[in-house]
């Protein structure tokens, strides 16, 4: 059985309208049989702000009207709510009840079991809009098989235990019919809910494509494939028809919408071709992400990501010593940072942190303990409101004439660092964010409209 995995983000299950026409697509191909729904738009900022602590009582009660409006205008739309309505109501009714209990006790588990009940409620209803169009669906319960470990708000899936229970508990499901799943949560051992961190959904499915082996995953967002670069940034910006998976995971953001390349990651090392497009123009087509592409540009495309810290580590016993690399990067992952570039001198590290470095509940990672922690050996100088631009293609590295042509572009601006050599597919500069906006819209047209 080929089978292809469908993840539709928030925008996509944002109302009934929007549900309507991602079941029309997964429809035009039989062999979707794994759906993965994100929450409706906007309903994880809701719930993350049910799991702040100064929310007082009149706005928890706010919060769950907006939630409850949201899915219920879902709810009236369908022709048969009946169905569905006390599967969705006891959603709800959890919804509130872990709310109250985190005013009493702030677990992270008790946090992430409530962040997670969004993806709940669109996945009963988008299976419900699936069945309204004859497609025999339902709604399966993710927990089951995405295991991850416990480290809530930010969970580490466990691949091999995911195949496995996916083998043996979803895969049987799929010769009857269409499932119908949650991205973005799981479940650690315990069966304790846990969450793979904001914007997860992307990465669950991915992660069931590879456990099920499937043909390919599709992400439908609402952008037709990933651009040259943002297009609101370079109106000249077109999408790109088809990509290598070592330029995709060069690339840190792809067109307008963030496809952070950690997300893929199962889909690449098993192989599985990605489609990226639009669920509100799928005629207009999308981005095939392959192993392998028929044409290889020197110039693929310039991304940004905004956003960006620069931790700067300057130490003299660095001095022809070994190991201060070893000792931060321990410290850095004890405290679970993902560190991006770097680049070092003889007493002075600089690194950029991975900007998809933080939890769940948007607490920031870089922790005051994080922070004495490195003190204790080296001096620790914290840079914010910077950008990072990455020139995204093929042979970059070895190809004479590259950086003549980059730093002629980048001639008015001060570059905070720059990154290249070690991966032919790209070439990066860290500029301040004030000024990102234009070294973009220099480079895209001097490389691409040229
Ligand atoms: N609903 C989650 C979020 O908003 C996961 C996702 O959309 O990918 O972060
Ligand atoms: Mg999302």
């Amino acid at each position: 059985m080929s089978i292809v995995v469908a993840k539709f983000g928030g925008t996509s299950v944002a109302d009934y309208e929007a549900m309507n026409r991602c079941a029309d697509i997964v429809l035009t191909n039989a062999d979707t049989r794994v759906v993965v729904v994100s929450a409706s738009s906007g309903v994880t900022n809701l719930l993350v702000e049910l799991t702040q602590e100064c929310v007082d009582e009149d706005r928890r009660q706010q919060l769950l009207k907006s939630i409850a409006s949201i899915q219920y205008k879902i709810l009236d739309e369908l022709g048969q709510p009946h169905d569905v309505a006390a599967r969705l109501d006891a959603i709800l009714s959890k919804i509130a009840c872990l709310s109250e209990s985190l005013s009493q006790n702030r677990s992270k588990a008790t946090i992430d079991e409530l962040l997670a009940q969004g993806e709940q409620c669109s996945s009963v209803l988008f299976a419900a809009v699936l069945r309204e169009k004859g497609e025999r669906a339902s709604a399966f319960d993710v927990r089951q098989v995405m295991r991850t470990d416990s480290h809530f708000g930010r969970a580490e899936p466990q691949i091999e235990a995911v195949k496995q229970l996916c083998a043996e508990h979803l895969l049987p499901l799929l010769s009857e019919q269409c499932i119908v799943t949650q991205g973005f949560i799981g479940a650690d051992e315990q069966g304790a809910t846990t969450t793979l961190g904001r914007g997860g959904s992307d990465y669950s499915a991915a992660l069931l494509a590879e456990a099920l082996d499937a043909s390919a995953v599709e992400i439908w967002t609402d952008v037709p494939g990933i651009f040259t670069t943002d297009p609101r940034l370079a109106p000249n910006a077109r999408p790109i028809q088809e990509i290598s998976f070592n330029e995709a995971a060069e690339m840190a953001t792809f067109g307008a919408k963030v496809l952070h390349p950690a997300t893929i990651l199962p889909a690449v090392r098993h192989k599985i071709q990605v489609f990226v497009g639009s669920s509100k123009a799928p005629e207009l087509g999308g981005t095939w992400i392959r192993h392998q592409v028929s044409d290889e540009p020197i110039y693929r495309a310039v991304a940004v990501r905004r956003d960006q810290t620069l931790l700067n580590l300057h130490s003299l016993q660095m001095l022809h010593a070994q190991g201060f690399l070893a000792e931060t990067f321990a410290t850095l992952a004890r405290h679970k940072i993902s560190v991006d570039l770097i680049t070092t001198s003889e007493v002075n590290v600089s690194l950029t942190l991975d900007k998809t470095g933080s939890d769940s509940a948007g607490n920031s990672l870089l922790s005051e303990a994080l922070l004495q922690e490195l003190s204790q050996h080296c001096r620790v100088r914290v840079e914010e409101g910077l950008a990072l631009v990455a020139i995204v293609g093929n042979k970059i590295a070895t190809t004479a004439g590259v950086c003549r042509r980059v730093f002629k572009v980048l001639e008015p601006h001060n570059v905070r660092m720059i990154c290249q050599g070690a991966s032919p597919h790209n070439l990066c500069v860290l500029v301040a964010e004030s000024e990102a906006a234009q070294v973009v819209s220099a480079l895209h047209q001097n490389l691409f409209e040229g």
